[in-house]
């Protein structure tokens, strides 16, 4: 039986990509430097290369921020100190958080159901404000970063330390995530239910073929009730 629901924040609640669009659109025009679509897919595709190092334990999240913009700056060709821009993109960051479609109603019907938590691998003070923003944190009841816990998603140790803060067990945590890496294998790895919130089409992996999926997060009660009736 489920009662407690362990969400993602990033493109699972929040839109991080829209996030990280208009931070880098508000500094790029503060510092004239050009801003298309072109250059954001740069970033895009730099900053997910970045992450997958980080859940593959490659990385630390301190070296993700020293060597980001960097390494975006090279490749757009721009000359500017990576590690002040990086300060200032993510305090950036911290003022915008467009939400997923239908995130506020989902925890407005899961509070009082179920312990409602965030599982975040993000800073606490970045999410803390992007949720107080998105006029999302009163609908949330627990908070597990992987700043505070000392570890990461997809690592069995942040998933060991939630259910312990829980006093739960096993099936009675359900995660939601976006992230394969870090949500699906890590819940599929430590044991716990996961449902998969994947709102674009897309080849599914084998290992991934049997978990729970939804394309809009209004599918999620449904999904639920499914697996309480079990
Ligand atoms: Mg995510």
């Amino acid at each position: 039986m489920i009662k407690a629901l362990l969400f993602d924040v990033d493109d699972t609640l929040l839109d991080f990509e829209e996030t990280a669009r208009l931070s880098m659109r508000d500094l790029f025009e503060k510092y004239d430097f050009p801003f298309d679509d072109a250059a954001f897919s740069v970033f895009q595709a730099i900053n997910r290369g970045l992450w997958q190092d980080l859940e593959q334990g490659k990385l630390t999240s301190e070296e993700l921020h020293r060597v980001r913009w960097k390494i975006i700056f090279d490749a757009l060709g721009i000359r500017f100190d990576g590690e002040r821009f990086e300060g200032e993109f993510r305090a950036g960051l911290a003022e915008h958080a467009p939400l997923i479609p239908g995130a506020r109603e989902v925890l407005q019907a899961c509070k009082g159901k179920y312990v409602v938590c965030v599982a975040s691998n993000s800073s606490v003070d970045q999410q803390m404000r992007r949720l107080r923003l998105s006029g999302l944190l009163p609908l949330v009841e627990k908070f597990y970063f992987s700043e505070s816990v000392g570890a990461a998603k997809p690592s069995a140790a942040f998933f060991a330390f939630c259910l312990n803060d829980l006093r739960l067990g096993k099936s009675e945590v359900l995660l939601v995530g976006d992230s394969l890496s870090a949500d699906v294998r890590g819940a599929l790895a430590y044991g716990i239910p996961v449902c998969w919130y994947c709102p674009q089409e897309g080849e599914i992996p084998e290992d991934a073929a049997k978990v729970p999926r939804i394309a809009a997060l209004s599918q999620l009660m449904d999904i639920i009730g499914r697996m309480n009736a079990e």
